[in-house]
């Protein structure tokens, strides 16, 4: 047996750890913002059946266009989106690296606003792009002056800005993404993974793309919809955008079983969404009752909450894992993160979190 430190690897790679959550085996998961509920049951048997029928032709290999799956895709995100405005890859990871791999590299940099993702600055690093970052507002807001600012000083080839963002929960406003968009000369990336959490009626990046070529969203279907062991993520922008992504994505990146899978989940949209409502109760009530429980939570627009006033975040964490509930430390000091899940499991969450503090 050999050790990693033996081999030749890329030296940008050497003494680095992989990322991940732990994958521990709990009964109450609220670690990595995936929507607790699962997969109502109706939707479960036509998604089976359409893999079946995948199967039966999943000799050849799947359409590289994902012609159907883009259609679904266009056909749900609505505004007049169009299928060739649409692309999808195995999560939106995949998407985000797809996009780093195209107008990022060796001799570009990224500009980013931690805390944020932090896949934003490892895929950064692995496609060999320099990270940049710049400081938020008060409460981890983004305004455009703040944000602007930063991209004149920075004058970055790339721009992520996360709304809602993750691990904060805080939305970045339209006007944040068009005053960024208009000060720089790269691409913005808004990572919307967590858009269908927002309130009713918030508009989304997607209503700023007509005349903004090098402007996409990114969206998933691992959180409002239920989907994320499945892996699809996708983006919206110019078709133009899009033609630059073949030039990097491994052919038939998309299996046929995630497309016949995807596709079907996506028939059944408005049923797969149907949690978001409860979900969105659920975190709102994390809001109110961790702020009840003496913690600093901050309003949250996605589907977790973060909140401060934590003394010893590891021991807090260690204290509710040995309670068979797994919750996230995000490396902010003072502060954890939590998934909003069913009313059962938010209400042993806080439970047995108010029990600490007594
Ligand atoms: N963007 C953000 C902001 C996320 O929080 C996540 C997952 N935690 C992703 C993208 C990636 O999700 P996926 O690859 O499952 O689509």
């Amino acid at each position: 047996m050999t050790s990693l430190s033996d081999l030749p690897i890329r030296d940008d790679l050497r003494g680095q750890e992989p990322y991940g959550a732990p994958q521990k085996p709990v009964r109450i998961a609220l670690n990595v913002n995936e929507n607790t509920h699962p997969v109502p049951e109706i939707v479960v048997a036509h998604i089976t059946a359409a893999v079946e029928h995948a199967l039966r032709t999943v000799n050849r290999y799947p359409d590289r266009e994902f012609t159907t799956l883009r259609e679904h895709l266009a056909a749900y995100l609505g505004g007049g989106i169009e299928p060739a405005q649409v692309w999808a890859a195995n999560g939106s990871n995949e998407i985000i690296h797809q996009l780093l791999q195209a107008f990022g590299g060796p001799g570009r940099s990224v500009l980013g606003f931690p805390p944020t993702y932090s896949m934003h600055s490892i895929i950064a690093g692995s496609t060999g792009t320099r990270w940049v970052t710049a400081e938020r507002d008060e409460a981890f807001r983004l305004s455009p002056e703040t944000a602007v600012a930063a991209v004149q000083r920075l004058d970055p080839d790339i721009v992520f800005l996360c709304t809602p963002n993750n691990p904060t929960g805080t939305p970045v406003g339209l006007d944040t993404i068009e005053a960024v968009y208009a000060a720089t000369r790269g691409i913005v990336i808004v990572d919307e993974a967590y858009a269908e959490f927002l309130p009713d009626g918030e508009p989304s990046a997607l209503t700023l793309l007509p005349g903004r070529e090098r402007l996409v969203v990114s969206r998933t279907m691992s959180k409002a919809f239920a989907f994320a062991g499945a892996r699809l993520g996708y983006l919206a922008a110019d078709p133009a955008l899009i033609d630059a992504l073949r030039l990097v994505r491994l052919p038939y990146h998309l299996s046929a079983i995630t497309q016949a899978a995807a596709v079907a989940a996506l028939q059944h949209a408005p049923l797969m969404l149907e949690t978001v409502e409860a979900i969105r109760t659920q975190r709102d009530r994390l809001v109110v009752e961790l702020a009840t429980l003496g913690y600093l939570p901050y309003e949250s627009g996605a589907n977790f909450v973060l909140f401060g006033g934590v003394d010893d975040p590891q021991a807090t964490f260690e204290y509710l894992l040995a309670r068979d509930i797994l919750i996230r430390d995000v490396g902010i000091p003072g502060h954890l993160r939590v998934t909003a899940g069913t009313p059962e499991e938010t209400s042993e969450f806080l439970e047995v979190l108010g029990r600490l503090k007594q």
